[in-house]
Formats: structure tokens, C-alpha cells, sequence
């Protein structure tokens, strides 16, 4: 009999799907990893049960916890079912521009959610950095993973999804691109693939509203970089330790309305139906692209999440065109 003993063993291993519409007129081979075949429909599992199992062996997890993290949704689910696979608790902490789907997903599962105003400051003590801390300090027995700061979310990748992109590509891959949250994702992968071969160039995608493009260009914190924006997942108002800026060459900032776009098509034309930051990922990476790329490049896009979590934005006209995005 083939079977896992329980679904989070299913994280990793995701397929590589090779883009044929959007990349009309663009050289080279371009192949979306899809990590919407996760368990839990995102890239985040592959980092959430590595935060818990590296806690566990370090001590600082102990049975019966209750694991409390600030989470746009994405790790929050990852982290719930490595919870119910161990036996833990969670609480998650979440700014309220996150749509209503990715709360309702994580209550689902079994977790709390704890609700922050989205337009404060990360030392506000409103914040969903500063509530979680907060909750941390309170609550017995409580583990804190701190996805930006925790280094394990780096080697989830560095481990996993690096060398399962080498070796599907068969050593072929020659650009790397996706966007950037916590950092994780692109700077464990990127740094497995510029070992193996130093030429490979790094993408970051990120937002209008975002620091880290400006920081990577100039070395300057600038908060006039800092404003509200709406794509879910990436772009950050602070420096995560898991951003290691020496592994991406460089950051390409993609508007909410392109992205919003690019996620659409994808559905429509590639039978990729996915979330928001996908669209910054395809769209951005495929600026690079049309600039750099030649026959023999292969280029690897990330795509974090699937479209469900979006159904209520992205997906539903009437809000697009509320929000200008379509006529
Ligand atoms: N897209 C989505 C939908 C996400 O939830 C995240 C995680 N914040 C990312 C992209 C970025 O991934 P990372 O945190 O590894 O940079």
C-alpha cells in the first residue's frame, strides 16, 4: 500500500508547468513551480513544519504548546496542520486587509485568529508583529516561530525546494525569480542554485509600497518607500533577517493592477489558477525576460498560492472594477 501516515509528509516535490501563452515572443524556456500542490495549497508549508521540527529539537517546543505567529494566511495554514499532525495549538495574529477566505481557512483548521489594523507602524502595539510578541509573553508553554527573523524558513528551501528545482531541470535552470515576502523562498533557493552554478541570476519581485528594492540599490532603509498597498504575501515594511541580499541580483516592483491581471491570465490561458502574487511573479519575471533572456535560458517563477483564497477580490469582477483594474 502507498499512503502517508499523515498529509504534511505530502508537502514538497511540486510540479514544474511550463508557461506557452503568457510568454508569446519571449526566448528561452519559462516554467512556473506550483506550489499551490502543497497540502495546504502554498509555498509556506514547506517552512512551517521545518520551524516546528527545528523548535522541537532545540527545546523551545515543548508538548502541549501553543504556537503563536503574526501570518498573512499562507503560513498560518502550514503551521496549523503541522500543529494538528503534533498535537499543538495555534493562534494567529493577521492584518485585516487580508481577505476574509485566508481567516476562514485558518479557523477551519482549527486555529485562533487574531485581527490587527493593517495601517500602523510594525512597533505600534497593534501591530500583528507587536500582538503576536504580545500573546507570546502571555501565554505559558507558547513558541513564537517569527517566519521573518527564523532562519529554519530559509533552509526549508535551501534543503527542499533548491534541489528539487536543480534536479528537475536537470541542471538547466539559468534564472531564478520570485517574490518576496519574509525572504525565504528566494534567497534559500537562490543560494542552493548559485552554488551549483554561479552564472544563475537571482529575481526578487516585489511592490510599489515596498523597501526592499530601494535597499538593495541604494543600501538605504527610505519609509517614504512605505505605503499601503493591497497584493497579499509580498513586498515588506521592515528588513526580515531571512532576506539576504546578496543572493538576489536584483528586485523588480510589480503595481497591484498588473499583478491582479497576470494572476487572471494565468487561470484563463494556463489553466493556473492561482493567487495574486503569482501574477507579480509571472509579470515581473517576465519583464526580466524580455530583456535578458536567450534561447537556452530556463527560467523557474515561483508561484505561492492558489486562487481560492482570492475568490473574493482578484477573481470577482465587480471589486476589480471598484478597484480600477478592469473597465
Ligand atoms: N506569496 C504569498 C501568497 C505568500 O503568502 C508569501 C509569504 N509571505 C510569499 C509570496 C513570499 O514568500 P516568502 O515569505 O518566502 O518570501
Amino acid at each position: 500500500m502507498q499512503y502517508y501516515n499523515h498529509v504534511t509528509e505530502a508537502i514538497g516535490n511540486t510540479p514544474l508547468v511550463k508557461l506557452n501563452k503568457v510568454t508569446e515572443g519571449i526566448k528561452g524556456t519559462i516554467l512556473a513551480k506550483v506550489e499551490y500542490f502543497n497540502p495546504g495549497n502554498s509555498v509556506k508549508d514547506r517552512m512551517a513544519i521545518r520551524m516546528i521540527e527545528d523548535a522541537e529539537k532545540a527545546g523551545i517546543l515543548k508538548p502541549g504548546g501553543t504556537i503563536i505567529e503574526g501570518t498573512s494566511g499562507n503560513t498560518g495554514m502550514g503551521l496549523a496542520l503541522a500543529a494538528q499532525a503534533k498535537g499543538y495549538k495555534c493562534i494567529f495574529t493577521m492584518p485585516d486587509k487580508q481577505s476574509k477566505e485566508k481567516m476562514d481557512i485558518l479557523r477551519a483548521v482549527g486555529a485562533e485568529v487574531v485581527v490587527t489594523p493593517t495601517n500602523v507602524t510594525p512597533d505600534d502595539p497593534r501591530s500583528y508583529y507587536s500582538v503576536a510578541r504580545q500573546l507570546n509573553q502571555d501565554i505559558p508553554n507558547s513558541f513564537y516561530p517569527n517566519q521573518y527573523d527564523n532562519l529554519s524558513n530559509t533552509a526549508a528551501h535551501y534543503e527542499g525546494t533548491g534541489p528539487e528545482i536543480w534536479k528537475q531541470t536537470d541542471g538547466k535552470v539559468t534564472v531564478f525569480a520570485a517574490g518576496v515576502g519574509t525572504g525565504g523562498t528566494i534567497c534559500g533557493t537562490g543560494k542552493y542554485l548559485k552554488e551549483q552554478n554561479p552564472n544563475l541570476k537571482v529575481i526578487g519581485l516585489d511592490t510599489y509600497g515596498s523597501v526592499f528594492k530601494k535597499y538593495k540599490e541604494t543600501g538605504i532603509f527610505d519609509e517614504n518607500e512605505i505605503y499601503s498597498y493591497a497584493t497579499e504575501g509580498i513586498g515588506e515594511d521592515i528588513l526580515p533577517k531571512n532576506v539576504d541580499f546578496d543572493v538576489i541580483d536584483q528586485f523588480i516592483k510589480v503595481t497591484d493592477k498588473d499583478a491582479a491581471l497576470m494572476a487572471r491570465r494565468l487561470s484563463k490561458e494556463e489553466g493556473l489558477f492561482v493567487g495574486w502574487s503569482s501574477g507579480s511573479a509571472v509579470y515581473g519575471a517576465l519583464e526580466y525576460a524580455r530583456q535578458h533572456m536567450t534561447e537556452n535560458d530556463v527560467m523557474v517563477i515561483i508561484l505561492p498560492d492558489h486562487g481560492t483564497r482570492y475568490l473574493g477580490k482578484i477573481y470577482n469582477d465587480e471589486w476589480m472594477k471598484n478597484q480600477g483594474y478592469l473597465d
